[in-house]
């Protein structure tokens, strides 16, 4: 027979998965010798045997008699018998925290007979009836499925009726007069009376327990926070202790340290004369917890005790639940408890100062995600801020500014000083140096991979894109928002981290973490700095040591080179060669496109080589014996020439007012309609342009291999690699490759320096991905466009899907986080398996690594270290995410050999990963 009851003394933490959280943790109470007002818990086993089959497992219901029987024998009292009554708490409680997504049922036990006990002294009559009309209304609702607001409505008219303003005016005569009615409302509701007898009510309420996990809050949440759907809630039943019995009594909640700051100490909240419930509403003011010392220094006292002894075996910060019943303390939760970042990171580092845990452990306490936050400035809000337009948290951080509405305008008044953000409907290549000048961006299209999007993060600016509800007017020079109209120059505030836009100038609070990384990683000397640092600093140096997988940075100019180097970057993984052809270098690209010749191709690309030259030459200084990954041009090229829009409008003005158009605007007109492609995204870019746009990929080799001569005469280690991108078929590779080699060769005769530049691949392609084993013939290295990689697998528009109907795909549980930004393991990761198993068995030691956005990403750099990568590659800003998830993904992995090797078999967190 399976055991589906548990009491609290027969179970313990280690048992999360079937106990759930609080009946686990009080169960651990209970064995520590905790005072925990007694109970047992019905397993989430049970709860998944009713999920599935709709029925209660056929031994359940003995087994909760038999449980009660203990429960009763242990109180001296029978559950609801009528001169004092023994009551019971019914709570949810599952693996993972679902804070007041699933039912609970309080005071079962109470009926027409145990009311009248439970409130035989005069004082507590009140109390007692307040007691059985919100079980009555409570059990209506949960167990029996009345409309809730049936009750209220009913509740709303006696207080009319007996002019009271609100619940506590109601005297013992009014609140006889409600229960009455709610129960005649059951009854005409469902047909059936509110049971009397305490053991129907307490099956009833395991019973509503158990639906509630599948109930529409429960469900959202669990797809919100990426919970499996078939993991169920336990329930536990636990006798009632009562904090409303006058002033001897009370509840609160405590914290073992500070979980805003870590700092150590005795925080919380208490409530004289209060239950739990009303402590965690807010409808009354509570007092500092330190309070409690004066009010009632005996539980204090013990309570004091109760948490230190907590913190020693939870080896954790612990939040805790109270209540004091007539002076006597009862310890009702205890878990280990959230925090924020700043304080995840204090603890975990003070935690292994006290030697509680090693300063590994303290790797596992931290993550990504907090560091990340840490790393942005973040406005100082009171809350009470006017939104004035929501959009997707596309890159986070604080930024304050006038808004401008083209790149121009952003570059003309950031020279003259001026703070600005720039708003767009979407950016293009051409607002990049209006990008460069603003605080930040804002869009109404495009999603997390949108350009806004992408480029944003990589210069680590704050971005806020696919705002909706903003419409940029440039002609009018506003946009609107709803029905506010913001003109140029309103300064706006943008969050970045939550996806908003705000009114005015919000204070900001700047990140001493960047200063910090900007020193290549030296400490602050001022020591409230270096408070905020320190705990960073070491569980950092921790994740260097650990980790497995190296991290470099996707960076294309010099400056942001040097940058990710301080940051920790050991390389380039992705240099965009695009960027460096926009700008006062257009007209040579344009002359290149336009040219008629070989003679007059031969001379735009020689203008443009020196230029590349130097570029490429600064970077492999500022990254001086460490890899770069040089990608060969990857856009259409018609993203370098002017919109085809406004040129035909030029055009046609010049031709309307009887003037012969500029033959410059003719000849570029023509070469737009030429170039113009349907799908610019599947059209002719990547390898594809170095194979038909003659002398375009000799260009580009040759200025890598001038800029390592350069920089080789100048005494340094350059270490230039070349990458092709968009690779579908291995062909496409080995005719590049010939162009490169014969150009390395050339750069090496004429120059008599040695050359040796590997070439590798992009793998971007789920062609690529399928045939990486014939590319590999080719290919020194690959490098995963997961970006691309995810667009192509899935079928869908990067620029586009996000904000077009992603939030409707999220909403309806199709994925539970975009594939653009978490990587998509069953597909888009099982190419990316496949791709590396038939690479290196191709050609084993085939260097491996990642340079889509999902390189930064925490949850998947955990996938590409699984994967067996050599490396992941992401914007400077999220180098130090990266070197943190990659150790905390090795010690997983250790972990899980350790497990494996003491033959065991690892608990599923029940997370869906
Ligand atoms: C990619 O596709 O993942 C990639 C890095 O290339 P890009 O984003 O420049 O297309
Ligand atoms: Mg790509």
């Amino acid at each position: 027979m399976s055991t589906y009851v548990y009491d609290f003394a027969e179970g313990g933490r280690d048992m999360v998965g079937l106990l759930g959280n609080k009946g686990a943790n009080l169960a651990e109470m209970t064995r520590m010798g905790l005072p925990v007002p007694p109970g047992f818990t019905v397993t989430t086993e049970a709860c998944r045997v009713f999920l599935a089959s709709g029925e209660p497992p056929t031994e359940l219901r003995d087994q909760i008699r038999d449980h009660l029987a203990v429960l009763e024998r242990g109180a001296g009292r029978r559950l609801g018998q009528a001169d004092d009554p023994l009551l019971v708490s019914v709570r949810s409680g599952a693996s993972v925290s679902m804070p007041g997504m699933m039912e609970t049922v309080l005071d079962v036990g109470l009926n027409d007979y145990s009311v009248l006990g439970l409130g035989k002294t005069h004082e507590r009559e009140r109390f007692a009836w307040d007691s059985y009309r919100r079980l009555v209304q409570m059990y209506g609702t949960t167990v029996m499925g009345v409309d809730g607001s049936l009750f209220e409505a009913s509740l709303t008219g006696v207080k009319e009726q007996h002019h009271a303003p609100d619940d506590s005016t109601l005297d013992v005569p009014d609140l006889i007069r409600i229960t009455e009615s709610f129960k005649d409302l059951i009854l005409e509701r469902t047909g059936r009376a509110f049971p009397q007898d305490p053991a129907e009510q307490l099956w009833g309420a395991v019973l509503a327990v158990f639906a509630s996990w599948n109930g529409e809050r429960a469900r959202l949440y669990r797809r919100r926070e990426r919970i499996a759907d078939d993991l169920g809630t336990a329930v536990t039943v636990q006798r009632m202790v009562f904090g409303n019995l006058g002033p001897d009594s009370g509840s609160g909640v405590a914290f073992t340290r500070d979980p805003a700051t870590g700092r150590p100490g005795v925080y919380g909240d208490y409530l004289p004369s209060a239950q739990g419930e009303d402590v965690v509403s807010g409808v009354r003011n509570t007092v500092p917890l330190q309070e409690l010392a004066t009010l009632d220094p005996t539980s204090f006292t013990q309570l004091h005790e109760h948490m230190a002894a907590l913190e020693t075996h939870y080896r954790d910060l612990c939040d805790i639940e109270f209540t004091i019943e007539g002076g006597r303390l009862w310890m009702l939760q205890t878990r280990v408890g959230k925090r924020t970042a700043q304080a995840a990171f204090g603890i975990a580092s003070q935690l292994a100062d006290e030697g509680v845990i090693t300063i590994r452990q303290a790797l596992g306490r931290v993550d990504g995600a907090g560091l990340a936050q840490l790393m942005f400035p973040r406005f100082d809000t009171t809350g009470t801020d006017t939104v004035i337009a929501r959009g997707i948290p596309a890159s986070p951080g604080a930024a304050v500014g006038a808004v401008v509405f083209d790149s121009a305008e952003a570059v003309r008044r950031a020279g003259a000083g001026e703070k600005v953000v720039l708003v767009r409907n979407e950016t293009t290549a051409d607002d990049l140096p209006g990008m460069v000048a603003a605080q930040a961006v804002l869009t109404s299209h495009g999603g997390k991979t949108s350009h806004a999007a992408v480029v944003a993060r990589g210069m680590g600016k704050v971005c806020v894109c696919g705002a909706e509800g903003v419409v940029v007017d440039g002609r009018t020079r506003c946009f609107t928002a709803g029905r506010l109209t913001v003109p140029e120059g309103t300064v706006v505030s943008v969050d970045g981290s939550r996806g908003l836009v705000l009114r005015g100038a919000v204070p900001m609070v700047d990140s001493e973490l960047v200063h910090y990384f900007d020193r290549g990683g030296r400490l602050p000397d001022d020591p409230a700095a270096q408070e905020a640092v320190l705990p960073v600093h070491r569980i950092l140096q921790e994740a260097d040591a650990a980790r497995r997988l190296e991290v470099r940075a996707n960076a294309d100019t010099p400056q942001d080179a040097a940058r990710a180097r301080r940051f920790g970057a050991q390389g380039i993984g992705l240099c965009r060669t695009e960027h460096m052809f926009l700008g006062d270098r257009r007209p040579l690209v344009e002359a290149m496109i336009l040219a008629e010749g070989a003679a007059d191709r031969d001379a735009a690309l020689g203008a443009l080589l020196p230029l590349q030259r130097a570029d490429f030459t600064g970077i492999l200084k500022a990254m001086d014996g460490l890899p770069v990954t040089i990608r060969l041009l990857d856009p259409p090229l018609h993203e370098f020439l002017p919109d085809r829009t406004e040129l035909a409008v030029r055009t046609a003005r010049q031709e309307a007012l009887g003037a012969a158009p500029d033959p410059r605007d003719t000849a570029l007109l023509a070469a737009v309609n030429r170039m113009h492609e349907e799908n610019p995204m599947l059209g002719l870019r990547g390898v594809r342009l170095g194979l038909v746009v003659p002398g375009l990929v000799a260009m580009q080799v040759r200025a890598v291999a001038e800029a390592v001569v350069t920089r080789s005469r100048a005494g340094g280690d350059p270490r230039a690699e070349i990458m092709v991108p968009l690779v579908d078929t291995v062909e496409e590779l080995r005719l590049v490759k010939q162009e490169v080699d014969r150009v390395l060769t050339a750069v090496s005769t004429e120059t008599g320096v040695a050359l040796e530049c590997p070439v590798g691949t992009m793998i971007e392609l789920p062609r690529a991905a399928l045939t990486a084993g014939r590319i590999a013939e080719e290919a020194r290295f690959f490098s995963f466009g997961t970006n691309d990689l995810t667009q192509t697998t899935w079928g869908f528009s990067r620029d586009d899907v996000e904000a077009a109907f992603f939030s409707a795909y999220l909403d309806k549980g199709v994925f539970p986080v975009s594939p653009f930004e978490t990587i998509d393991r069953e597909g888009v990761g099982r190419l990316v398996r496949i791709a590396v198993a038939e690479g290196r068995a191709a050609r084993p030691g085939l260097q491996i690594g990642v340079c889509g956005e999902h390189g930064g990403d925490p949850s998947s750099v955990h996938f590409f270290h699984d994967v067996g990568l050599d490396y992941v590659s992401c914007s400077p800003f999220r180098v130090p995410v990266a070197r943190l998830e990659a150790g905390r993904a090795a010690l997983e992995t250790s972990g899980r050999e350790a497990v494996d090797h003491a033959g065991g078999r690892a608990v599923p967190a029940g997370r869906v990963r």
